[in-house]
């Protein structure tokens, strides 16, 4: 999400006569896009801020984006006076004029409210990638899970116009993009605010069937807001990737009911279970956080069991980290940095065995990959499946310039915990 707002940044900014360059030393503006979700994310752009200024920042407008200076404001200024513009991403579409106020003789302007709905309406986007493009469909969230300060810092939803999500996506196969991933916190409380009222199901369903668009992905899902209608979506529409992530956080309904996750372990598995009585066979990936506060030994095991149970095929796992404003704050039963990190090792390690199994499993089968790059010092090609995994295969001849962008199917031959090897091959 963070990355594609840079795009939309560096569009907005280009648009208004601005130029992108190569380095920092060479930029007389610089601006960091940050992220707050855990301490350490946030302690990272200060130590960046930090070593930029001694490193010759002197005499740039530095401005800092994103959740961090939502969250900071103008207390930013405080801890790095040499910023000298903070704004959250509601406000992107005024950075322009921001920018003016400071070549004007304002020394420090901001952007932190939430009044313009349509901010991810940018009319002009820099997109990195030629072949795979994000689009937002819906910003902030209106959950209050315990722990998370993206309510604070993205404010409430905002679900984009249906009309709007179509013109970009058909605009992006024009433009010759196949890939698209849609994004939102979470986008299965999408609700088309026009007339038409499309939900969540319907708008990645009408995605999908833009003629040119190979492949659709949309992250995240709560899974509260997970209906089978979007199973059913995506049994109907091959162009939907064979990948669903569905963070859980903690099997135990103890702590999940603590952290206001709105859903019981068991109301979690009956949506696994319409996920593996599919019609297609979907790749599942989950969020895991250990050490919530009162998260017992108990309630921990929980979480392991509910890893055998469903047997994911990838994860990200975090240590509960404390934020700004967060409900959590005020809970007692802190577990200590150790035992958390106890915790995590054990999760990592089980989910690697997992792993190993569940990609040892595709050994044999043919997938399509969409090529993304060449990787040198292996003398391979990077391809991902539809189902989100990372297969490289070789095949020396091919020009670069023409293999990036395309799909070839590929023989799986070796798979380690967190990536295929496969070979191209040409009679399927
Ligand atoms: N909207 C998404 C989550 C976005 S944040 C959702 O609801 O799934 C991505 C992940 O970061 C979360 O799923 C959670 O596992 C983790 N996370 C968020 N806040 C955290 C915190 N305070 N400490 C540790 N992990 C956190
Ligand atoms: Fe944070 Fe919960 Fe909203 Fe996800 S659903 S962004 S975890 S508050």
């Amino acid at each position: 999400m963070n990355a594609h707002d840079s795009e939309k940044v560096v569009g907005t900014l280009v648009a208004e006569g601005y130029a992108q360059v190569e380095t920092p030393e060479a930029a007389e503006l610089v601006l960091y896009n940050t992220c707050s979700i855990r301490d350490k994310a946030e302690q990272k752009v200060f130590n960046r801020l930090q070593n930029f200024k001694r490193e010759g920042g002197k005499g740039k407008t530095i401005g800092v984006l994103g959740c961090v200076a939502q969250q900071e404001g103008e207390k930013l200024f405080e801890r790095a006076p040499w910023v000298s513009l903070v704004a959250g991403s509601a406000s992107y579409a005024n950075l322009g004029q921001m920018l003016v106020q400071l070549e004007t003789g304002d020394r420090r302007v901001t952007g932190l409210s939430f009044d313009r709905a349509e901010a991810f309406d940018t009319p002009f986007t820099r997109r990195d990638n030629p072949h795979r493009a994000y689009l937002t469909i819906i910003e902030g969230c209106d959950k209050s899970c315990a722990y998370c300060v993206v309510p604070f810092t993205r404010g409430p939803e905002r679900s984009r116009t249906a009309e709007s999500v179509m013109a970009e996506a058909r605009g992006l196969v024009e433009k010759g993009y196949t890939e698209v991933q849609l994004l939102g916190q979470n986008v299965n409380s999408y609700r088309d605010p026009s007339p038409a009222g499309w939900d969540f199901a319907t708008v990645l369903a009408r995605v999908a069937e833009i003629p040119g668009m190979r492949r659709v992905r949309y992250t995240t899902s709560h899974p509260r807001d997970f209906v089978r209608g979007i199973v059913d979506a995506m049994d109907a529409n091959p162009a939907i990737c064979d990948h669903i992530h569905l963070p859980v956080q903690s099997g135990s309904s103890r702590v999940l009911a603590a952290m206001d996750r709105l859903y019981t372990r068991d109301e979690y598995l009956r949506r696994i279970e319409w996920i593996k009585s599919a019609r297609r066979r979907y790749s599942l990936t989950t969020d895991i956080i250990v050490g919530f506060p009162g998260e017992t030994e108990a309630d921990f095991e929980e979480t392991l069991t509910l890893l055998d149970e469903v047997q994911y095929d990838s994860l990200f796992s975090f240590k509960y980290s404390e934020r700004p404003n967060t409900a959590a704050l005020a809970m007692g039963d802190r577990i200590s940095e150790e035992e958390k990190q106890r915790r995590l090792v054990i999760v990592m390690e089980k989910q690697r065995a997992i792993q190993i199994r569940r990609n040892a499993e595709m050994i044999g089968t043919i997938q399509e990959v969409h090529v993304e790059g060449r990787h040198r010092a292996l003398e391979q090609w990077i391809g991902r499946t539809s189902c989100n995994r990372t297969l490289n295969f070789s095949y020396p001849e091919a020009d670069e310039k023409d293999m990036v962008g395309t799909y070839l199917p590929v023989r799986v031959t070796r798979a380690g915990p967190n990536s295929l090897v496969g070979e191209r091959v040409f009679v399927v």
